[in-house]
């Protein structure tokens, strides 16, 4: 483990924060370019290694970075600008082929690109490439990748956590600045944790979702994975807001987040739910990690107060009746006849099969029929309408406990990093990851994954849970705490991962 700040070395640009590189590069101490080429050498150098790129994008990105100079130069440069930013390989690109890590999306190149890709587009953010997952966002390791695993650069015999394994890797590893990932059930938060980076669910509706191939319609949400809370709050500034194109997109204001880091969550209220902490298979290294974030709080001047969440319980049941649900009504699309792979047959319904049959890996069969069994008419109020009910009771849980406090604190995982192989026979133990952070997916709330210390060398990861449409106050949490702690400064050792 390597600790910035540590030295009084020069920082190298892979090591920059995005405000840091965003400073450099409007004192134009440091172009675009140079930033770019140096992400570039150090995506070369840890790749092997670490494998989060499905497709990288150097030649794009030195086009990007010599367009942003430009845009530099005329003092027109945005938070993002110049910046090189990776991109969970489940975002329509343009520019690049769009797999989901899928074999079912062989050879498809989007039309379009999704609306956080444009923004940044515009923006003039810096594309290196896109970035591997679990096949259609399924799982929570990037094991069920159709292309390769991702490597945990704290650990490579250690998963990276998923779906969005590949994304959280590439912050950690120096090989972005930021990412963009997708959260269902977990996706964002719990591989952030895994990887020792920040990482953001916003609310459901804050970011559009347009252009994201979809998993979980009423519960896929767009966020970023940065090394600092700062960061995080720069580049939600860059993708939040309304978007017609995307009718779940809520038309509110975004707030300047960054502007709203205040360093202080002095007389803040602060809820701890019983629900979140001693369940089974929780590692008492994570336990005791968490613990000791939720006493700096009160030592930071807020006031820490027990809030009740029964419902909570029944969140992963009823996310795994809903998500596979319209999974497999959004993955009916795959047919072999409008996008990538098609496999030759006599007739239509033969081809249908076979393409699926080919085309999707194990965990996505999985879940269309599991899926398709709870909405088949006679199973449907039993299964499907019964979870959406106690999915009203989970988040009204949270609307009560939000009476009383400004955020809920939670471990992200119970577990650190776990090796890779470990769980991939026993879907049950792999779903178990997402235990506390699927709560805030099926209550539509923000949820942030921060760094808070280390057990057995490897990252763990503390959660700050906020009201609906709130992130401000999320983010000023999770500053206030990561500033006192520090622990956003330790990064993994690069040199010890190549060697290996
Ligand atoms: N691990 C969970 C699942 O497999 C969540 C995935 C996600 O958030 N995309 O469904």
């Amino acid at each position: 483990m390597t600790h910035i700040g540590a030295t009084t070395e020069m920082v190298v640009p892979v090591d920059l924060s995005l405000a840091e590189a965003r400073r450099l590069l409007d004192k134009r101490e440091l172009s675009a370019v140079e930033l770019a080429e140096a992400h570039i050498a150090r995506i070369e150098q840890v790749e092997p290694v670490v494998q989060a790129f499905i497709t990288p994008m150097f030649e794009q990105a030195r086009e990007m970075a010599a367009a942003a100079d430009e845009t530099i130069a005329a003092g027109e440069a945005r938070p993002m600008t110049g910046i090189p930013v990776g991109l969970k390989d489940i975002f329509c690109t343009v520019d690049a082929p769009t797999t989901a890590a899928s074999k079912i999306l062989a050879g498809y190149r989007s039309p379009y690109d999704g609306t956080v890709v444009e923004r940044l587009r515009a923006d003039k953010a810096v594309f290196v490439g896109k970035l591997n997952t679990d096949e259609f966002a399924m799982g929570s390791s990037t094991e069920n990748s159709a292309f390769f695993t991702t490597r945990n650069p704290w650990d490579p015999t250690r998963v990276p956590g998923g779906s969005s394994g590949g994304s959280a890797a590439a912050v950690a590893a120096g090989q972005a600045i930021a990412t963009l990932g997708s959260d269902t059930g977990g996706s964002i938060r719990q591989p952030a944790g895994f990887c020792g980076v920040v990482g953001l669910k916003p609310t459901y509706g804050r970011v559009s979702r347009f252009g994201l191939i979809a998993f979980a319609s009423s519960l896929d949400q767009i966020g970023p994975f940065t090394r600092s809370v700062e960061d995080c709050a720069m580049i939600l500034g860059a993708i939040a807001g309304h978007d017609p194109r995307d009718s779940t997109s809520a038309p509110l204001p975004v707030p300047d987040y960054a502007a709203g880091l205040t360093g202080s969550v002095r007389g803040m209220r602060i809820g701890i739910a019983r629900e979140f902490s001693a369940v089974e298979g929780m590692e008492p290294g994570v336990q005791a990690a968490c613990e000791a974030a939720y006493e700096t709080f009160a030592k930071l001047g807020a006031t820490l107060v027990p809030v009740e969440l029964p419902y909570s319980k029944y969140a992963l049941p009823t996310y795994y009746i809903t998500a596979p649900a319209e999974a497999s009504a959004n993955l009916a699309r795959y047919d072999g006849v409008k996008y990538g792979l098609s496999s030759e047959a006599e007739t239509l319904l033969e081809t249908y099969l076979r393409t699926r049959g080919e085309g999707f890996g194990p965990e996505v069969k999985r879940r269309i029929m599991l899926g398709t069994y709870s909405l088949a008419s006679g199973y449907y109020d039993a299964y499907y309408v019964k979870a959406q009910k106690v999915r009203t009771l989970i988040k009204r849980d949270f609307d009560r406990a939000f009476e009383q406090v400004d955020v809920i604190l939670a471990p992200t995982s119970p577990t650190v990093a776990f090796p890779i192989g470990a769980r991939t026979d026993d879907p049950l133990q792999m779903y178990l990851a997402d235990i506390f952070t699927i709560p805030a997916n099926m209550a539509g709330l923000p949820g942030i994954a921060i760094p808070c210390g280390f057990s057995d060398g490897l990252p763990v990861s503390l959660q700050i849970i906020g009201r609906a449409f709130d992130e401000a106050t999320v983010l000023r949490a999770a500053h206030a705490y990561e500033q006192a702690s520090g622990w956003h400064t330790y990064r993994p050792d690069i040199a010890r991962l190549v060697a290996r």
